[in-house]
């Protein structure tokens, strides 16, 4: 019977493999040896401060960052991931965690703990922004928050933990403070700045051109070259500061003075979020003073937020002060300033086998050694010797141990030492023991 010809030939089924999602990406292996080393110094660092951990969950009700980091934030107005959920509830991905950690705060009642409160988090966040180097959609912070400590003493400490942080990681980094004063303040300062910007408004970009009436601070810090021309004779927040302000700000200057934190005053840094009072400062690369950053180039971020907790329902004048650390921008900066993270510890022993019997055996002894204490790793997906050799090079293990067919019949084992390349048989049951004397551990 004649067929179609066309019905024969089945159609190549193309399945098109799913991608990331833009500016969100996969952390491989290779790369894990840098974020592996920043957790632990960020650890060894929150601990050393006497810093306790806290996890918050990373969706949120919405309500949580309109009201708190301000509606007309970028954070907010643009790149909040909020959605509605089954139940109808508006939520939304949390695009930072102050407020997170503030409400953690409430909720469970910290402000009977000793105060001030002093947590530690680490985990990704998510702002719906234009990617770029440095700038993803979905990104990792390490962050501390001092919760109950008016002091500008807690200031300098915490700016002086993470100018530590980064010397601890390898980096050279200088920091930028101000101080944004109060809510009042700032609001007389606005009309200044609004009234110097309009003069100008031709020649701002289209960003600050919104940005004037919605949030004129960050006209500020906007990158653009010919915005930045215009903001250098702009009046300065930090002639509008009320005494106090005046007074912590001089104070928080004499404790970085007095512990030799190097810092610059940059009358231009704001943040730009709602909460933030008094003392911002920003970590940012110290490549030597003509080194073009670039937009992206803050490592860290911080300030004082003194009105947080009061405003989401917590005890009046709670003051606070936190810091946040870009860890995708720290490792950036490891690479580009030649950091090298230490390399992963070298396996004790590495477990070959060969034939189907001998890694059926394996299988066990492996847990054996492993349980013994020792660091040991294994091919057993791969069959030839040749292939388990080159792997346990590769691993740089110190010792080899083999396990042939030969060697299942006689209950032995061969252990190679991968320095000398002397090799010795001996019995299966004095392995444990003779790995032992061998690498000196009792
Ligand atoms: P912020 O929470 O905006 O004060 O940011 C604190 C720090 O987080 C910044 O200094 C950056 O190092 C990092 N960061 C903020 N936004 C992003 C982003 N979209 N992608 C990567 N890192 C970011």
């Amino acid at each position: 019977m004649a067929t179609d010809k066309k019905e024969e030939e089945k159609p190549v089924k193309r399945v098109k493999t799913p991608e990331t999602l833009r500016g969100m990406k996969d952390i491989l292996p290779d790369e894990q040896i840098y974020w592996e080393y920043f957790r632990r110094k960020a650890r060894e660092i929150s601990a050393a401060y006497s810093f306790g951990r806290i996890d918050m969950p990373i969706l949120e009700d919405e309500k949580l960052f309109v009201r708190t980091v301000g509606k007309q934030t970028d954070i907010v107005e643009k790149e909040m991931y909020n959605f509605i959920d089954k139940g109808e509830s508006k939520v939304a991905l949390r695009p930072e965690a102050t407020a997170s950690v503030a409400r953690a705060y409430i909720n469970h009642g910290m402000l009977n703990l000793p105060q001030p409160v002093k947590l530690w988090y680490m985990g990704p966040m998510f702002r719906y922004d234009r990617p770029q180097s440095g700038r993803y959609r979905q990104f990792h912070q390490y962050g501390l928050e001092v919760i109950g400590g008016p002091d500008s003493v807690v200031d300098a400490q915490l700016i002086l933990i993470a100018v530590r942080l980064f010397e601890d990681l390898g980096l050279k980094v200088k920091v930028e403070i101000n101080s944004i004063g109060t809510a009042t303040t700032r609001q007389e300062y606005k009309i200044e700045l609004i009234a110097y910007a309009r003069k100008h408004r031709k020649e701002l970009c289209e960003d600050c051109t919104r940005r004037l009436s919605r949030n004129p601070l960050r006209l500020l810090d906007c990158k653009q070259d010919a915005c930045r021309v215009i903001m250098k004779d702009a009046p300065q927040i930090i002639d509008w500061l009320d005494e106090d302000s005046k007074q912590h700000f001089m104070q928080l200057i004499e404790y970085l003075d007095e512990i030799s934190v190097p810092y610059v005053l940059n009358p231009h840094l704001v943040r730009g979020l709602d909460y933030y009072n008094r003392t911002v400062f920003e970590v940012v690369p110290d490549r030597g003073d003509d080194a073009d950053l670039g937009s992206q180039s803050a490592l860290a971020a911080g300030g004082r937020y003194d009105g947080l907790v009061e405003q989401m329902g917590g005890r009046e004048e709670t003051a606070a002060v936190g810091l946040a650390v870009g860890i995708e921008r720290a490792i950036l900066e490891m690479k580009q300033q030649d950091v090298e993270p230490p390399a992963l510890p070298r396996p004790d022993i590495f477990f070959a086998q060969i034939g189907a019997e001998a890694r059926r055996a394996a299988l066990q002894h492996f847990e054996d050694v492993r349980a013994a204490g020792f660091h040991v790793v294994e091919a057993f997906g791969k069959s030839s010797l040749k292939g388990q050799l080159e792997a346990a090079n590769k691993e740089n293990a110190r010792f080899t141990v083999i396990l042939g067919q030969l060697e299942v019949q006689d209950n032995t084992i061969i252990v190679r030492d991968m320095e000398s390349g002397a090799q010795e048989t001996i019995p299966m049951e004095q392995m444990i023991d003779y790995l032992k004397k061998e690498m000196g551990r009792k």
